[in-house]
């Protein structure tokens, strides 16, 4: 297997100051958020790779980043070999945009009121030029729904239903990757697995390859080959897994199986992992962990531990073994 995906080193700095504040008060230093901090994967061909960690971890904005919609503070991102940031217009940058889609959270927000299901199902291959007769009604039954849904408009389908729409255009521009970012968590927990199913159907079916964002374990459980967890935007462990489920070794990552069992009937956290999360403007030295950390010692508070390769698994924390 190769890599498709491959993200190295990729930071993500926002300047979170307020600019009325800096005219008032003009050497108000710029108050900078690194949401995502030198983080670096590959996903291999027809894999499933998942990013967890709690709200604000820098999931959303790496998987932005992917997908080409924001523009990385420093390192790069490749598709298919091709660094979508420097590459210059031209075929390949067009063919590389194509193999690249993405799926919301919100499958209620992401489809147009006013556009016959037809209409939306088929943008991606207009919007490639390809020829659409039939297009739309062949996907709507592939992902579960049927021909004639073509003629009806997103209000008249169920949570559910809108996000197999959603899946279906995604599938119209026919992708090699696809960024799917929370896809079922707005979703009942009954019909989250029927998606998740179709997902991995499809996966399989075509071949592709997945960027999965999650904050549910139950859902990463599910679908992926390797899980990276992502802490304060920065990625501290990653393995295969079935490794990651029977033998996590970072601290936080045992943290939060422990409190992975305790959601509610829809998948909301009831009782998140102990502690605040720290203030990102101003976060901690050393291990951004130790704050939280039940077992840091010493040297936590100074030292940052990089990733290091223990078996199949990378993880930054000094005391794992
Ligand atoms: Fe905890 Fe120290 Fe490991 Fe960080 S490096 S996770 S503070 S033990
Ligand atoms: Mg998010």
């Amino acid at each position: 297997m190769s890599a498709i995906v491959r993200v190295r080193n990729l930071s993500r700095v926002f300047d979170v100051s307020k600019p009325w504040l800096n005219r008032v008060i003009e050497r108000l230093p710029k108050a900078r958020l690194r949401a995502v901090d030198d983080v670096s994967f590959e996903i291999e061909e027809n894999a499933c790779y998942a990013l967890v960690g709690e709200s604000g971890s820098g999931k959303s904005t790496i998987g932005k980043m992917v997908v080409g919609l924001l523009p990385p503070s420093q390192g790069s991102v490749e598709v298919m070999g091709v660094d979508l940031a420097t590459e210059p217009e031209g075929e390949r940058r067009v063919e590389v945009r194509a193999n690249l889609q993405m799926i919301f959270q919100d499958p209620y927000a992401s489809l147009n009121p006013r556009w016959k299901v037809r209409d939306i199902v088929a943008e991606p291959a207009v919007a490639q030029g390809k020829a659409t007769d039939g297009l739309a009604e062949a996907l709507l039954e592939k992902v579960g729904l049927s021909a004639v849904d073509a003629g009806k408009y997103p209000h008249e389908f169920s949570g559910g239903q809108r996000q197999r729409i959603c899946i279906a255009r995604a599938l119209a521009g026919e992708p090699k990757v696809i960024i799917c970012d929370e896809p079922t968590s707005a979703l009942d927990v009954s019909v989250q697995s029927q998606v998740l199913n179709l997902m991995s159907d499809l996966r399989a079916d075509l071949g592709l390859s997945y960027l999965f964002i999650s904050h549910d374990l139950t859902v990463v459980r599910h679908m992926a080959d390797t899980i990276g967890v992502l802490y304060l935007g920065a990625l501290i462990e990653e393995a295969p897994r079935d490794r990651l489920f029977e033998d996590p070794k970072h601290p936080y990552t045992q943290m939060l199986f422990e409190a992975a069992p305790k959601m509610d009937a829809f998948g909301r956290e009831i009782d998140p992992p102990k502690g605040e999360i720290p203030n990102p403007i101003d976060p901690p030295s050393g291990c951004p962990f130790h704050p939280r950390c039940p077992i840091a010692v010493d040297r936590c508070s100074v030292d940052r531990p990089e990733l290091r390769w223990i078996g199949s698994t990378r993880v930054a924390c000094h005391l794992a073994e």
